[in-house]
C-alpha cells in the first residue's frame, strides 16, 4: 500500500519551519513495512490544500496530512476536507467535554473558539492527542485511508505512534510486507557489504538495504509474501544468515539503541561507568544519559577540554601530553584510567581526537580520534578516523566509546 504525506503551512513553503513531520512519519510508516511514494508540502491555501488531497487521494491508497488543524482562521485543513470528501461538520460532545476537562484541570475557562475543535466529518474516526486538543481525524472510504493529525510535531508523534500505526498494521494483515532490522556498528557500510555478499541469496520477494547512520549501519530485511507467516518465514531466513556472518557487529534489533543495549549491559552486570571527554565535550554522557533510569550505572564525567583539566582533574601527566601529545593513544588511556579512579566506577571511557576543522597535521589528521577503555582488568586505546566533518566526528566518536565497551563486556574480539 502506497502512502502519501502532505504537510501543510506557509511557514513550511517560506523555509521558516523545516517539515521534520514528513521525514517522522516516513520513519515509522517504513519500518512498519509501509511504502512513501511522495511528499507534498502546500501552503495555507484552501484551494492548493483542495487540489493536493484530490491528486494523492487519486494516487495514493493511504493519505497523512499534517498542520493546519488549530481552532484559529488560519488553520483550514478541516474545511478543505470537507470539500473533497463532500462531507458535513458534526458535532462531537464527548471531544468538547474532554477538552473542556482539561482547561479545568490548568485552571483555565476554555476560549469559545475551541469549540471548533469538537467539529469532526461526518462518518470519521477520531483519533485522541494527548498532548494538544486537535484529535487526529482518519475517513476511510473506496479502498482510500485519509489522515489529517496536527502540525505540532510532539501531538503529531503521539497520535501517529499510538493510534496510525497500529490502525494500519490491522488495514494490511492480509497482504504482508515483513520487515526487521538489524542495527550494527562499529564497521562500515562497505565493508559489511564485503562479508555479506560472497553467501547472499535473496529469495523472490526479498530484499536488504543498508541504513548508514552515525551509530552504525542498519540492515533492513523487507520480505513480502501472500500471507503473514510466510513473510516473517523468508525475513527470519535471511535474519539468520546475517547472523551468522556479521553477528558480531549486530547489537541489537528494530528500535533498540546502543546506549539503551549498553545500559541493559551494566544494569544486568551491577557495573557502573563514568566518562572523560575532550573532543566530544559532554556528547557522550548526553547519550548515555538518554536512556531513562540510567542513573543505575551512570555516575558521571569529566569535560576534560583543556589540557589542565586533563592534568588536575584526571591525573594524566603534563610530560606525557607534552611527548606524546592530548591526542594520542597514551593521553587516552591515562584519561580513562583518571576518570575511572577519580569517579570509583568499574569501567571508564575516554574520548580524545581532532574535531577540526582547525588543528589538523600531516601525520594527525582532522578526524584522528583515541577512545580509551579502563577496567578492572585492562587499560587500552584504540585509534579511529572518523573523517573531516565535526559534528560527524564527535557524533561517531561516541557512538565507537560505547561499541568499544559493549565488545569489552561480551567479550567479543
Ligand atoms: P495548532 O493547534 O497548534 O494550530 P495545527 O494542526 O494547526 O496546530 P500548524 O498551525 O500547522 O498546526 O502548526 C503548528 C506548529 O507545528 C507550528 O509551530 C509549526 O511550525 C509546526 N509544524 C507544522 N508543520 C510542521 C512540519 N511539517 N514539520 C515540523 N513542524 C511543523
Ligand atoms: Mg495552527
Amino acid at each position: 500500500m502506497n502512502v502519501e504525506i502532505i504537510t501543510v503551512g506557509d511557514e513550511l513553503l517560506l523555509g521558516y519551519t523545516v517539515d521534520t513531520n514528513s521525514s517522522y512519519i516516513a520513519r515509522q510508516l517504513g519500518a512498519a513495512g509501509f511504502t512513501v511514494r511522495y511528499k507534498t508540502s502546500v501552503g495555507d491555501s484552501l484551494d492548493a490544500m483542495e487540489e493536493a488531497f484530490q491528486l494523492a487521494l487519486k494516487r495514493s491508497h493511504i493519505v497523512i496530512v499534517t498542520g493546519g488543524l488549530g481552532p484559529t482562521d488560519d488553520d483550514l485543513t478541516k474545511r478543505a476536507i470537507v470539500k473533497v470528501f463532500k462531507r458535513n461538520l458534526i458535532f462531537h460532545e464527548e471531544i468538547l467535554e474532554d477538552l473542556r476537562i482539561r482547561f479545568a484541570k490548568r485552571g483555565l475557562e476554555m476560549p469559545a473558539i475551541n469549540q471548533n475543535q469538537a467539529l469532526l466529518p461526518q462518518a470519521a474516526e477520531f483519533f485522541p492527542n494527548k498532548y494538544g486538543s486537535a484529535v487526529g481525524i482518519c475517513i476511510a472510504e473506496h479502498g482510500r485511508v485519509f489522515i489529517s493529525l496536527p502540525g505540532v510535531p510532539l501531538e503529531m508523534q503521539q497520535i501517529l505512534d499510538d493510534e496510525v500505526v497500529p490502525y494500519l498494521e490491522r488495514l494490511k494483515l492480509n497482504s504482508s510486507i515483513h520487515v526487521a532490522t538489524l542495527r550494527t556498528t562499529g564497521i562500515f557500510e562497505s565493508a559489511l557489504a564485503e562479508k555479506i555478499k560472497p553467501g547472499l541469496r535473496l529469495e523472490p520477494g526479498v530484499r536488504l538495504a543498508y541504513l548508514p547512520g552515525f551509530s552504525g549501519v542498519d540492515l533492513r530485511v523487507m520480505a513480502s509474501a501472500a500471507d503473514p507467516e510466510e513473510g516473517a518465514q523468508k525475513a527470519g531466513k535471511l535474519v539468520d544468515y546475517l547472523e551468522r556472518t556479521v553477528g558480531k557487529y549486530i547489537y541489537g534489533r528494530d528500535s533498540e539503541t546502543l546506549e539503551a543495549i549498553i545500559g541493559q549491559l551494566l544494569g544486568d552486570n551491577d557495573k557502573t561507568l563514568g566518562v572523560a571527554e575532550s573532543c566530544t565535550a559532554g556528547q557522550l554522557g548526553m547519550i548515555i544519559t538518554s536512556v531513562p533510569g540510567s542513573s543505575r550505572y551512570f555516575f558521571g564525567g569529566v569535560l576534560a577540554y583543556a589540557n589542565d583539566v586533563k592534568v588536575n582533574q584526571l591525573g594524566v601527566s603534563p610530560e606525557l601530553l607534552n611527548e606524546q601529545g592530548a591526542v594520542s593513544e597514551e593521553c587516552a588511556v591515562a584519561m580513562a584510567q583518571g576518570c575511572r579512579s577519580l569517579l570509583g566506577t568499574d569501567y571508564a571511557l575516554s574520548i580524545t581526537g581532532i574535531a577540526g576543522p582547525e588543528g589538523g597535521s600531516n601525520e594527525k589528521p582532522v578526524g584522528t580520534s583515541y577512545i580509551g577503555l579502563a577496567s578492572a582488568h585492562a587499560a587500552r586505546a584504540r585509534l579511529f578516523n572518523f573523517g573531516t566533518e565535526r559534528h560527524a566526528i564527535r557524533a561517531r566518536a561516541s557512538y565507537a566509546a560505547l561499541e568499544m565497551l559493549r565488545r569489552e563486556i561480551l567479550d567479543i574480539k
